[in-house]
């Protein structure tokens, strides 16, 4: 889960490390994304729980 990689946004090197040699912090490259249609699904899903109770 924690082990993604890493890039300074300075000198973009990359490393699993967060602080970097150039003293920049390190940030995911790619950041996780929630699609809408997941946050809809979830959504439904908790709103169904919510009327099956
Ligand atoms: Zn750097």
């Amino acid at each position: 889960m924690t082990n993604a990689i890493l890039k300074c946004p300075k000198c973009g090197s990359y490393s699993l490390k967060e602080s970097c040699d150039c003293g920049e912090k390190r940030i995911s490259p790619k950041p996780p994304k929630w699609s809408p249609e997941d946050k809809y699904a979830s959504y439904r899903r908790k709103y169904k729980e919510q009327e099956g109770t």
